[in-house]
């Protein structure tokens, strides 16, 4: 099963996914993750997506399409995969689906998360992650145990660049699934909406309902 999980930034796609993925062992693919894991490691790549992830803009599809295309292509996603923050828009989900054409597969579900605007402003700016490992806290709704600390791992918390209070209203403006991507998957007959304002532990069986 390929099922792409779409909604605005702060919806909860990242924390669903790691739910979804660890209730049906789908792969998760998340190109933000990706693209975090490449400024770490300072690759080309990482620098290249760092200018335009700071501003809270998105890397230019070219770039973004054929990293995705490289990791479909490995062993681990020949089964399914679960794919988080992809795509933004519709030339992405062209790109996504002749990808999968190729092999004789399809996206199969596509979930929005939809939230209300004020509501997302409110939950970004109160995200923290962790450097080490990824995990991802909220000042209101997941603190960690001791502040600045992650609870998995130890590792110290930071608040993303583009989590920051100024950063988020464009981000939201820019990065909010476009109405013909939604099109794009509604028009397949994938389309399942969630309303993403419930709590968290409230979305998931919504989710994995589904996708049944
Ligand atoms: P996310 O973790 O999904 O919010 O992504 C963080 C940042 O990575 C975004 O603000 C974009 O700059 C970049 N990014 C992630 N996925 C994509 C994508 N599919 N297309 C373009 N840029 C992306």
């Amino acid at each position: 099963m390929y099922i792409v999980l779409l909604g605005p930034p702060g919806a909860g796609k990242g924390t669903q996914a790691d739910r979804i993925a660890e209730a049906t062992g789908l792969l998760h693919v998340s190109t933000g993750d990706m693209f975090r894991e490449h400024v770490r490691n300072g690759t080309e790549l990482g620098e290249l997506a760092r200018s335009y992830m700071d501003k809270g803009d998105l890397v230019p599809d070219e770039v973004t399409i054929s990293m995705l295309k490289e990791r479909i292509s490995r062993d681990d996603a020949a089964q399914g995969a679960m794919f988080d923050g992809f795509p933004r828009n519709v030339v992405q989900a062209e790109a996504l689906d002749a990808a999968l054409a190729e092999r004789g597969n399809k996206i199969d579900r596509a979930l929005l998360i939809s939230v209300p605007d004020e509501e997302l402003v409110s939950r970004l700016s109160g995200r923290w992650m962790c450097r080490e490992c990824g995990r991802l806290f909220h000042e209101r709704f997941d603190p960690p145990s001791v502040a600045g600390k992650c609870d998995a791992c130890g590792g110290e918390l930071y608040q993303r660049e583009d989590d920051k209070a100024d950063v988020v209203r464009s981000r939201l403006e820019k990065q909010k699934p476009p109405e013909e991507l939604i099109d794009h998957y509604r028009k397949a007959g994938v389309l399942h909406e969630i309303d993403g304002q419930k709590p968290i532990d409230e979305v998931t069986p919504l989710l994995l309902e589904a996708l049944r």
